[in-house]
C-alpha cells in the first residue's frame, strides 16, 4: 500500500500536468487495492468548465475503469487541496471511502476549513479525511502560481 504521502505525491505529479492557464490543482484517485484509476489536473481555463476541477474530472475517469458504475466503493482520492462544496459533494455522491489532501484552504475549502461537506452526520456515507499531508509542498506550487500570475 502507498503511504499518503506518496499519495499526495502523485497529485502533485498530476498538478504539474495542468495548463500553465490553470490553477495547478491535482486529483488522482485509487483503488481499495492501491492501483490508480484516474488521474487529472484542473482545467477550468482549458475546458472553459466551470465544474471542470480536478477531482471532479479524476472521479468521472476512475468511474469509468473502476467497473461498479458510477460507485467508487474503497477508493481513495488524493488532491493537492483541499475541495471545495462541489467537490466535497461529489466525493460523498460518488461513496468515495477515504480523501488525502495537501493544502489547507481557508476561502473555499469544504472538508474543515469554511464547512465540513463530507463529515455531516446527517449524510449516511462519510469519508474518512487526512488533510495536510505535504502541506508546505502543496501550498508552495500554489503559491509559485498565483506569483508568476501578477504583473
Ligand atoms: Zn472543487
Amino acid at each position: 500500500m502507498l503511504s499518503d504521502e506518496e499519495l499526495v505525491r502523485a497529485a502533485l505529479a498530476a498538478a504539474a500536468a495542468a495548463d500553465p492557464r490553470d490553477v495547478p490543482v491535482g486529483a488522482v484517485v485509487f483503488d481499495a487495492s492501491g492501483r490508480e484509476l484516474a488521474r487529472a489536473a484542473n482545467a477550468r481555463e482549458a475546458l472553459g468548465d466551470p465544474t471542470a476541477h480536478a477531482e471532479v474530472l479524476a472521479l468521472r475517469r476512475a468511474a469509468e475503469v473502476h467497473g461498479d458504475g458510477w460507485r467508487l466503493a474503497g477508493a481513495t482520492l488524493a488532491v493537492t487541496l483541499e475541495p471545495c462544496t462541489m467537490c466535497a459533494g461529489a466525493l460523498v455522491a460518488a461513496r468515495v471511502e477515504r480523501l488525502v489532501f495537501g493544502a489547507w484552504e481557508p476561502k473555499t475549502g469544504a472538508v474543515g476549513s469554511l464547512w465540513d461537506v463530507v463529515r455531516d452526520r446527517r449524510l449516511n456515507h462519510r469519508p474518512q479525511v487526512r488533510g495536510g499531508v505535504l502541506e508546505t509542498e502543496c501550498a508552495a506550487t500554489l503559491d509559485a502560481f498565483f506569483r508568476s500570475q501578477r504583473p
